[in-house]
């Protein structure tokens, strides 16, 4: 770290945090990202539905970023941010100190952070292991590279028969696994044979592999059913222990009735309950997509800024009232 104290430390450095850091630096503000370098999507080959970069490989993609950002001077350093706490004081003393793991530390005036999720898989062996690969959780992701397959829905939770008629959107071979989801209503039943898809009772025991590819859903019973994807519905769980710090706590996020993660609670342009920290991206709101935690890290970055100049405005009076 170049500076003992920066206008703004981003701590992660994913799409929320690089726009952010992008904004910001072109504000002419001093930037330090601080990044443990495990962006959410690193297990999947490429980033879908991201406008002007489709395809693009999510390693490149956060690459690009980092480099457009460090050209308008940001400070991009690896880490782990262990804490961060409010200085004491107020006015130009005020801000806060953030500690990485190693023991490094620095001071900011503000803080944006964007630690992003971490998927909670459900725990069937071997499942963890194909991961954004073949078990997949968003149609929009994957859907396209999956279409016309055979699919597999593992149902763990209420949101099992929309998640299975979603995928048939991609696919009219589509296979809902019973597992530990609960048993469908009757209403869901016709809905799921009007289209076309079928249901498997009984506890999946495993994955079925060959090559290196996943090949089918093994069932308790040894019964094995030949499919090239799975889908499940993981748990999204803030990565917040950075906002914990500050005193923000995690709220339940509910969806169709079913509980599917935790997020820290924000206004419309990432300003937490705590003055001076603002979150984007995935760490408060489950569900957004590469270029929806892009689009909010720009928009909190212009909301520090205009916080920033409001106080360098105050300052500014005061000074020359004195
Ligand atoms: C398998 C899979 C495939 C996906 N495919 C797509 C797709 O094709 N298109 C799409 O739009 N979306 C896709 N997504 C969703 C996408 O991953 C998220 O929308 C996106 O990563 C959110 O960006 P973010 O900046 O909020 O978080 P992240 O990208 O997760 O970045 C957070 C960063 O913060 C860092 N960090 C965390 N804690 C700390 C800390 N304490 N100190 C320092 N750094 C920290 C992390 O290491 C990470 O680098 C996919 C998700 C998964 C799981």
């Amino acid at each position: 770290m170049e500076q003992q104290r920066y206008d703004v430390v981003i701590v992660g450095g994913g799409a929320a945090g690089l726009s952010g850091a992008l904004a910001l630096a072109r504000a002419r503000r001093s930037v330090l990202v601080i990044d443990a370098g495990e962006p959410r999507n690193a297990p999947a080959s490429h980033v879908h539905n991201y406008l002007g970069r489709e395809s693009t490989p999510p390693g490149e993609l956060l690459a690009i970023g980092r480099g457009e950002a460090a050209g308008y001077g940001a400070e991009i350093v690896e880490g782990r941010v262990a804490s961060a706490e409010r200085l004491p004081g107020d006015g130009e003393e005020r801000g806060f100190r953030v500690v990485t793991e190693d023991g490094r530390s620095v001071e900011a005036r503000r803080l944006l952070v964007t630690t992003g999720l971490v998927d909670e898989l459900p725990p069937v062996p071997g499942l963890a292991e194909r991961w954004g690969r073949e078990v997949l959780h968003c149609p929009y992701c994957h859907g396209h590279e999956v279409a016309d397959r055979p699919i597999g829905v593992l149902a763990t939770g209420p949101l099992a028969v929309h998640q299975a008629l979603m995928w048939r959107q991609w696919s009219d071979d589509v296979t809902l696994f019973l597992h530990t989801g609960p048993e469908p209503t009757e209403e869901e039943y016709e809905q799921l044979a009007a289209r076309g898809v079928a249901v498997v009772d009984g506890e999946v025991a495993g994955l079925e592999v060959a090559d290196d590819r996943f090949t089918g859903v093994k069932l308790a019973s040894g019964r094995v059913v030949p499919r090239e994807a799975l889908v499940v519905q993981a748990r999204f769980t803030a990565r917040s222990a950075v906002l914990e710090s500050l005193g923000l706590e995690p709220v339940a996020q509910e969806m169709g009735g079913a509980v599917i993660g935790s997020y820290i609670p924000t206004d419309p342009t990432g300003a937490t309950e705590v003055p001076g920290v603002w979150a984007a991206g995935n760490v408060t709101r489950l569900t957004e997509q590469v270029i929806g935690a892009a689009a909010a890290g720009l928009m909190a970055a212009s909301a520090v800024n205009g916080d920033l100049i409001t106080e360098d405005t105050r300052l500014a009076v005061a000074a020359r009232r004195a």
